[in-house]
């Protein structure tokens, strides 16, 4: 398993919440997408009807107020003008010169407003009169009303105005002058037609200026919608569209009754081809890896590229569980021709996992946490492979789950944290040399949960490293104790992978050395095969140091990795453990017994002392003690035990010391 790799949920939480597109056809997209611009544009057509109703309104004004003054500007005319006819027409009133009064009305022929006028004597005949053509005849006599004759009225089309003439200060007659308003109105209505022109002219520009900018923005949305939908490095989707697109599936499935099944790939080694090449080949490689995942999805399904080396297909799927297998298997097998980037070779490898919909999960979240759990186990059965999801693999998760939280709040507090040491005997006198320290931890709820369980999670999560240090912390402070009793007794420390990989573990091993008081000769630190051939660069720098310092390293469980002695003997290590698993059927099993026998010729042979552990019967001490071994573990001697437990031990057979 790669211990670097992000736990499912950690890669769950950093899951955006849904957005819409990407993907063409998510059905879950359009409605949202199809509402917001509907209610935005009849905003702005609401907007617009309303500037355009205020600047009718304001035309409707300003007309009503143009015909107020004009009407009033027209009856001052109107009567300054009867003035001047009145005093110009007086003497041939006064003469009842009828000729000479109808030339002066006849002048009024140059006011095109004038319908008609009449001027009265003071009896009220009608003395001399003009009218235009279409005009009504003027009343014959001042008293006839009925012809429209007096008093004065200021009616909506007409004005009609009477004066009296005088004479030397007499009045001598009437002067009669009916006007038509028919001017004003056309005035009038130019000048409506004007404004509304103008009107509608600055809503058409206004309306086309709010458009075109909206349309702008829609366009800018448009584009900033689809880069953060989309994965720069590889043009596909990102996780964002992925989201959005799985949401419109799980919906459109649960609607149709249909299946979906979801993949979840994960690139195996492209951290360390990432590291090697360099970030442009990975990217590279990032975008040769999508196109080619391209090549083997259909068209309505999705991939996606949910960031880092991790890519997600959705599968609208009728595909039973066989064709199914076969579909992973498909996606695996793209991996299987190398990839050329800046002129190099590069195998990739991936896991991957599927889950389907409804029949893993019921709901979206179900769907990815089930996909991401059956990647997860792809990696850990040993990469390279697509696994289907099952039920059972949930149950694991949420146990490794629980276990995680629980360790992260025991390793604050120390509750239920406790070492046991189990001895270890010289072989030659079977006298104490020496204790391993392994941990036991026991939780309210999970019980007694085993050392081997609780550092693959402890490793997978990260919490290896405090709880590795807790360990080397409270083994080296208990081994200080037994020197300070007169008892010196090696302790030996059991060291994870991730542990030996930390940049400042030979910097923390001489602190917790240096607080505790113990000389480092007292400290074995126990690495099995697998650690040491994972670290063998990186880690063989840390172990030459360690063992300078004058710490001793110890091969534990020998035998189960297929590691080369001869590459190991590189490494400064002292003592060798022979797995148990071939302990236990000695002296019996000759399989066993040749093994055995050649572990330790060829260890002695490069100069390291031997350990054999689970020794539960004498006949196997015997045994071993025979074939040269150096020191024993097992049942048959001590199980492991509390500290106070083995102080009693300590004090009963003082330890010669450590062999
Ligand atoms: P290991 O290092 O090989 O530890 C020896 C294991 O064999 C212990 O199991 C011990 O109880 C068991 N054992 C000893 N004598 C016999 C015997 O005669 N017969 C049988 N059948 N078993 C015997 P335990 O304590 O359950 O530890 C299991 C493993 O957990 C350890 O294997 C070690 O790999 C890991 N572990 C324990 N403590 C720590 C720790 O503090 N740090 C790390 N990194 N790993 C630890
Ligand atoms: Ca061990
Ligand atoms: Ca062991």
């Amino acid at each position: 398993m790669n211990t670097h790799e992000p736990r499912p949920e950690q890669r769950r939480a950093a899951m955006a919440p849904p957005e819409p597109e990407v993907a063409p056809d998510a059905p879950a997209q359009g409605a949202d997408d199809n509402a917001t611009p509907l209610l935005s544009s009849r905003l702005v057509f609401t907007g617009i009807l309303a500037a355009g109703l205020a600047l009718m309104t304001v035309v409707l004004a300003l007309t009503a107020v143009d015909y107020w003054s004009a009407r009033q500007s027209m009856l001052q005319d109107s009567r300054v003008e009867a003035a001047i006819v009145a005093d110009n027409i007086s003497a041939a009133v006064m003469f009842r010169d009828a000729d000479t009064a109808n030339e002066i009305l006849g002048a009024l022929r140059a006011s095109p407003m004038v319908q008609a006028a009449a001027v009265y004597d003071t009896g009220g005949a009608l003395l001399a009169q003009y009218r235009q053509d279409f005009a009504q005849p003027l009343a014959a006599t001042l008293a006839d009303t009925s012809m429209g004759g007096l008093p004065e009225r200021h009616g909506l089309t007409v004005l009609e105005l009477a004066r009296t003439v005088m004479v030397a200060g007499n009045a001598s007659g009437t002067l009669y002058v009916r006007k038509s308003m028919q001017a004003v109105y056309t005035r009038l209505a130019v000048r409506f037609a004007t404004a509304l022109l103008i009107a509608i002219g600055v809503m058409g520009l206004a309306t086309a200026m709010v458009l075109r900018s909206r349309a702008a923005v829609r366009d800018a949305e448009r584009r900033l919608h689809a880069l953060a939908h989309t994965d720069a490095v590889t043009g596909l989707g990102n996780r964002h569209a992925f989201n959005e697109r799985l949401s419109g599936e799980v919906q459109r499935a649960r609607t149709l009754s249909t299946r979906l099944a979801l993949v979840y790939i994960d690139l195996d080694n492209f951290k360390t081809l990432n590291d090697t090449f360099g970030h442009a080949a990975g990217d590279g490689l990032l975008r040769q890896v999508a196109r080619r995942l391209q090549s083997v999805v259909r068209s309505t399904d999705a991939i996606a590229r949910l960031g880092g080396d991790e890519f997600a297909v959705i599968l609208r799927t009728e595909l039973d569980d066989a064709a199914l297998q076969s579909y992973g298997q498909r996606i695996v097998g793209v991996f299987r021709a190398s990839f050329t980037e800046v002129g190099h070779q590069i195998t990739v490898t991936c896991s991957a996992g599927i889950a389907t919909y409804p029949g893993d999960a019921q709901d979206m979240d179900g769907l990815i946490s089930h996909a991401d759990t059956a990647m997860y186990r792809a990696k850990e059965m040993g990469k390279n492979r697509c696994v289907r999801f099952d039920a059972s693999m949930n149950q694991a998760m949420v146990r490794r789950q629980t276990i995680e939280h629980a360790l992260r709040a025991a390793l604050q507090t120390g509750e239920g944290l406790a070492l046991h040491y189990q001895p270890l005997y010289a072989a030659r006198d079977t006298s104490l040399v020496g204790a391993e320290a392994l941990l036991r931890w026991t939780h309210a709820e999970l019980g007694a949960v085993s050392p081997l369980e609780a550092v693959i999670v402890a490793e997978d999560c990260g919490l290896i490293t405090g709880l590795g240090y807790w360990v080397m912390r409270t083994a080296c402070t208990d081994a200080a104790r037994w020197q300070a009793m007169g008892a010196p007794m090696r302790v030996s420390v059991n060291v994870s992978a991730r542990q030996l990989a930390d940049p400042l573990f030979l910097e923390r091993v001489m602190d917790t050395l240096r607080a505790a008081g113990l000389p480092a000769h007292l400290l074995e630190i126990e690495l099995t095969e697998t650690v040491l051939m994972d670290n063998m660069e990186a880690g063989a720098q840390t172990l030459h140091r360690l063992s300078q310092l004058g710490i001793h390293l110890a091969i534990d469980d020998f035998g189960t990795g297929y590691s080369s002695l001869a590459y190991l003997r590189q490494l400064p290590m002292r003592r060798l453990k022979i797995d148990r698993s071939f302990i236990r059927d000695l002296p019996g099993q000759e399989h066993s017994r040749t093994i055995v026998t050649a572990i330790v010729a060829l260890a002695h042979g490069l100069g390291l002392q031997i350990t054999a552990e689970g020794v539960e019967t004498p006949e196997q001490a015997e045994y071993l003690v025979r074939q040269g071994c150096d020191m024993l573990q097992g049942y048959h001697f001590a199980r492991p035990m509390p500290v106070q437990q083995l102080h009693t031990l300590l004090l009963q057979d003082p330890a010669p010391g450590p062999a």
